[in-house]
C-alpha cells in the first residue's frame, strides 16, 4: 500500500476535459495533491520549482505544441527524479516503444494507459508508486574503479550466487545459473551491473570469470557429494573466449575436481570489444567436443545474433526476460518469445525462459511447451546455503498447483 499523501502528481494534458475527468478519478482514489497543466511550458515551470515540483507526472503523449517525447526531453534535462504514466490514444505497441524510449532516460515509467482511461488502469498503475531512490543520497549507484574491482578479485570478496532452472513440464529442479556479487566490506552487496562492465572495459574480466567458475565447479562437486545433481552455468564473456588458455583453464579445472562436463553449461553473449571472432569460435566448438554444455544467453537483444546460431553449436537458447514476463498479454512480445521457441526447437536445442515473474508467465510455458524456466516466480538468486530450504518450499508449491501462493 503506498502512502498517498506523499505522492505529489501533476497532469499535463492539452484537452480540459481529460484533465477533470482524471482529477476526479485521482481524487476518488484518496490522493490529494494533483496539480493540472494544460501545456508543456506550464508543467516544466513546476518541475522547476522547488516547492511545485511534482514526483508523479501523468503525461498525455499527443499534445499540439510540445509533445509528450519532447517534455520527456526537458525532463531529463532539469534531472527530473519522479515517476512518470503515459497516457495516449495511441495503439499499444506504439506506447510500448515510447515506454521503452523514456525508461532509456533512465526515467522510472510505471507504465501506460491507453485512453479512454478507466479508473481500475490508473489505480492499477498508481499502487506501483515508490518515493525516488535518487531523492536519498544513501543509496547513490556507485560506479566502482578498475583497482577496486581487481583488489575486490584478488581478496575474495566475489561471492556466487545460484539462481535455479526448474522444468516446466515436472518442477523439477534441473540446474543453477551461477551470478556473481560482490560483498563489499562498506557497501555490502553489489549487483554484477556495478562492476561487471568495469572488469570487461579493464582486462580484469577473464580473472573475475575463473574466480567464478572456480567456485561454481567446487560447489558443484559439493552438491554433487550430498546427493544432488545440478547442472551449473557460469556467464562467459566473449573475450575471455579470445585466449587459448581458457579452454586449458576451463578443462583443466574441470578434470581436478572430478565433475563430468556435461554438467557444466557455458552461458555466452556477444560482448561490444568483441574483435576477431575466430578465436572465440574455435574454443567454442572444442569445449563442445569435450561435451561441455554451450547456452546462448539474452537471446533476441543485440547481445546475441542469428549468425552465431548458424555457426556456433550451442545446446541452450535462453530467451531474454525482455520477451517472457507479461508475453501472455502483449503481442509484440508473444511474436517473439514464440518465433525464439520454435527456432530453438527446430535445432534442436533446450530452450530457457529468462523473466518468468508470476503465475501467468509460468502459465504460458507450461501451455507452449518450453522446457526450462528461470525468474523470480521459481527463486531469486541466492547463497549455496539457500538452496536446501527453497528446494523444500518449491516442492510444496509444486505440489500444491502453486494454490498458496499469495497474489495471482
Ligand atoms: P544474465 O546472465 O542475463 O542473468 C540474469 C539476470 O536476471 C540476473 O541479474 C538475475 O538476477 C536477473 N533475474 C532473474 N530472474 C529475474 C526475473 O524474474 N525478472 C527480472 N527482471 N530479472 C531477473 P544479475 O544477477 O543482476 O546479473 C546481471 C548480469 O550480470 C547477468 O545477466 C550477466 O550478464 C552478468 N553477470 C552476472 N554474473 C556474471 C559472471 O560471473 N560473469 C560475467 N561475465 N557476467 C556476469
Ligand atoms: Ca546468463
Ligand atoms: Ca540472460
Amino acid at each position: 500500500m503506498i502512502e498517498k499523501f506523499m505522492v505529489k502528481i501533476l497532469m499535463l494534458d492539452d484537452e480540459p476535459f481529460m484533465l477533470k475527468l482524471l482529477a476526479r478519478m485521482l481524487a476518488n482514489q484518496g490522493f490529494t495533491s494533483v496539480a493540472l497543466c494544460e501545456s508543456g511550458q506550464a508543467a516544466l515551470d513546476r518541475v522547476d520549482g522547488l516547492d511545485t515540483r511534482p514526483n508523479l507526472i501523468l503525461l498525455d503523449l499527443n499534445m499540439p505544441e510540445m509533445d509528450g517525447i519532447e517534455f520527456v526531453r526537458h525532463l531529463v534535462e532539469r534531472n527530473y527524479t519522479g515517476s512518470l504514466i503515459l497516457i495516449s490514444g495511441e495503439d499499444e505497441r506504439m506506447l510500448q516503444t515510447v515506454e521503452k524510449l523514456v525508461k532509456a532516460h533512465k526515467i522510472m515509467v510505471l507504465g501506460h494507459i491507453q485512453k479512454p482511461v478507466k479508473p481500475e488502469a490508473l489505480s492499477a498503475l498508481l499502487e506501483k508508486w515508490v518515493p525516488s531512490p535518487l531523492d536519498s543520497p544513501q543509496v547513490v549507484q556507485k560506479i566502482y574503479g578498475a583497482d577496486e574491482v581487481r583488489a575486490a578479485i584478488n581478496n575474495g570478496e566475489l561471492v556466487n550466487y545460484y539462481q535455479p532452472k526448474v522444468a516446466v513440464a515436472t518442477g523439477k529442479l534441473v540446474g543453477v545459473e551461477t551470478l556473481v556479487r560482490w560483498h563489499h566490506p562498506v557497501h555490502g552487496i553489489v549487483p554484477p551491473d556495478q562492476f561487471i562492465g568495469v572488469a570487461e572495459a579493464n582486462g580484469l574480466i577473464d580473472d573475475l570469470t575463473r574466480v567464478v567458475l572456480t567456485s561454481a565447479l567446487a560447489q558443484a562437486k559439493a552438491w554433487q557429494d550430498a546427493g544432488l545433481v545440478l547442472r551449473v552455468s557460469v556467464n562467459v564473456a566473449m573475450d575471455s573466449l579470445a585466449s587459448l588458455d581458457f579452454l586449458d583453464f576451463v578443462t583443466g579445472l574441470t578434470a581436478k575436481i572430478n565433475i563430468p562436463p556435461q554438467q557444466i553449461v557455458l552461458e555466452v553473449t556477444e560482448s561490444q570489444l568483441m574483435g576477431d571472432a575466430r578465436t572465440p569460435l574455435e574454443i567454442l566448438t572444442r569445449l563442445r567436443l569435450k561435451r561441455f554444455r554451450l547456452s546462448i544467453d539474452d537471446f533476441g537483444t543485440g547481445h546475441s545474433s542469428l549468425a552465431q546460431l548458424r555457426d556456433i553449436p550451442f545446446d541452450e537458447l535462453k530467451i531474454d526476460q525482455g520477451f517472457v514476463h507479461r508475453a501472455w498479454t502483449v503481442e509484440t512480445l508473444r511474436a517473439m518469445y514464440d518465433a525464439s521457441l520454435a527456432l530453438a526447437r527446430q535445432l534442436g536445442m533446450e530452450v530457457v525462459a529468462e523473466g518468468v515473474e508470476d503465475r501467468d508467465d509460468w502459465d504460458l510455458l507450461l501451455r507452449t511447451g518450453c522446457d526450462l524456466a528461470q525468474g523470480t516466480f521459481v527463486s531469486r538468486p541466492m547463497p549455496a546455503a539457500d538452496l536446501p530450504g527453497w528446494m523444500d518450499v518449491w516442492q510444496e508449491r509444486v505440489r500444491n498447483g502453486f494454490a498458496n501462493d499469495i497474489s495471482r
